[in-house]
């Protein structure tokens, strides 16, 4: 009975899930007509800020408790071999991804035409004024949490670096004393610091990755730490088994809110329209098609089921456009409902979610040749080869934040000497393929997860069976 009804509890929270998603997407279109103020579509958003900001509260203390507590666990030969495979998938994915995308894009050819139609859409977008940066600028020189600055000082160091590094590779492409519009834009969306965002999740995975090593070596004298980080851990997965009640309110507002305030959708027509398309059917093949076809060929195990105790986690990063805001509740669908192995989830995802990204990578590639098309340039071979290998770059530094891959484009884009000011053509429409590979991201990690486990199958075996005789014996 118990079976029954976890089974009837899961699929009721997948059916509100869904039901939340179609009841934003309808709510967003109703109210759309009505012009509502930039104040009421802040309000109206509130309950989505809600979740994204508890969802954020949690994945510090996860990424490193789940780390820390899965490494320790794992004798080093074991967690060695498992960190290996979980990196060749990870490149392996991602390579294939960008694979995808560039000959999607050489195919439909999205940019060919006149570039004068993309220049309308693309004029639409108001121009931040680089007042506002500045005044955030002085801003954040006084946080109110200093906690929280520490976190994301480090991220603005990383996105201050890649700015100037492109100031330096293109001095002639920039008009002095002002910023170009992509970087105004981009100052604009990317909180710079202050804000609970800008996480430096990959900062934080070194960090757990080494103190997990050093405790598993550390026997009993590391054993009050371990204690601690695996209760840390558990209690926060039980505030996420309470958060994800909440989710798919959080959800509906996010997408309704998203919808009502989005520009007018007669702008994807055209270049805009055929640029999307390319970049949504890459990521069904590479979502839909390879990845699972890879976990069949790896697990001999059906693909879909495993993608069926997902649709939570996947629907979550549809909604927040964040893999890492997603993490929690990715952790909680592997563990609950596909029974995924504690001490590879703990280790896989959070890696995963920081480094692994081939929606990113292949949108990054699409977009690069895409800009490339429109400024009618012919790329050769060694050209697509450094895109390639500079996508793949990109969304290894992407954070799992919304639209960080359209600032780490910057790399590819100057990689092979493309304008980067053209980042701005297809901002327009940015917003939306944010969710899907971000979605794709999410499917990447998790699916990622299940191949590791069933590779790793003996090690963590044989330390069951160790770990038995040595109950045994005590
Ligand atoms: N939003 C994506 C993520 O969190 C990153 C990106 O912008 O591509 O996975």
């Amino acid at each position: 009975r118990e079976g029954v009804r976890s089974f009837f509890r899961r699929n009721l929270f997948v059916l509100f899930t869904v039901a939340a998603v179609a009841l934003g997407v309808l709510l967003g279109f109703a109210l759309r007509p009505h012009n509502l103020s930039l104040r009421a579509v802040k309000y109206f958003s509130f309950p989505g800020e809600l979740l994204m900001r508890m969802l954020q509260m949690l994945v510090l203390p996860l990424i490193i408790s789940s780390l820390v507590t899965g490494i320790s666990s794992l004798d080093s030969k074991a967690s060695g071999k498992m960190g290996v495979r979980a990196v060749v998938y990870y490149m392996v994915t991602t390579l294939i991804a960008v694979f995808i995308g560039i000959v999607m894009v050489m195919i439909i050819r999205p940019g060919k035409g006149s570039r004068d139609s993309l220049m309308a859409a693309g004029g639409n977008i108001e121009p931040v004024q680089a007042a506002d940066a500045f005044l955030d600028l002085i801003r954040n020189m006084f946080p109110p949490n200093l906690v929280e600055a520490c976190i994301s000082v480090v991220f603005s160091t990383f996105l201050v670096s890649i700015l100037s590094t492109s100031v330096s590779i293109l001095p002639s492409k920039l008009p002095p004393l002002a910023l170009p519009r992509w970087q105004e834009t981009v100052v604009e969306m990317v909180p710079v610091s202050g804000s609970s965002n800008g996480v430096n999740a990959l900062g934080m995975v070194v960090f757990s990755v080494c103190l997990g090593l050093v405790m598993g070596s550390m026997k009993q004298q590391g054993q009050a730490l371990r204690d601690f980080f695996d209760s840390l851990n558990e209690a926060i997965m039980r505030l996420v088994a309470v958060i994800i009640w909440y989710a798919p309110v959080g959800i509906l507002f996010l997408i309704a809110g998203k919808i009502v305030e989005m520009k007018d959708l007669v702008q994807m027509g055209g270049q805009l329209g055929m640029y999307t398309l390319t970049v949504i059917l890459g990521l069904l093949i590479h979502g839909l098609v390879v990845l699972p076809l890879l976990y069949f060929l790896v697990t001999r195990k059906n693909p879909f089921s495993f993608i069926g105790g997902l649709l939570q986690a996947l629907i979550t990063a549809l909604g927040t456009s964040s893999s890492s805001a997603t993490l929690p509740i990715t952790f909680r669908c592997l563990e609950e409902n596909n029974r995924v192995d504690k001490r590879v989830t703990r280790f896989v995802l959070p890696v995963g979610a920081t480094i692994n990204m081939d929606g990113t990578a292949l949108y990054e590639a699409v977009a690069a040749i895409f800009i490339a098309q429109v400024n009618n340039m012919d790329l050769n071979f060694g050209q697509i080869l450094t895109i390639s290998i500079t996508a793949t770059a990109a969304s290894i530094g992407a954070a799992g934040i919304p639209q960080a891959g359209l600032v780490t484009m910057v790399i590819v884009l100057t990689s092979v000497g493309l304008p980067t000011d053209d980042i701005t053509l297809i901002i327009a429409v940015d917003w939306f393929l944010d969710r899907l590979r971000t979605t794709t991201n999410v499917l990447g990690d998790s699916l990622g997860a299940g191949i590791v486990e069933h590779l790793s199958r003996s090690e963590l075996l044989g330390q069951d069976a160790e770990r038995g005789t040595s109950v045994l014996e005590e």
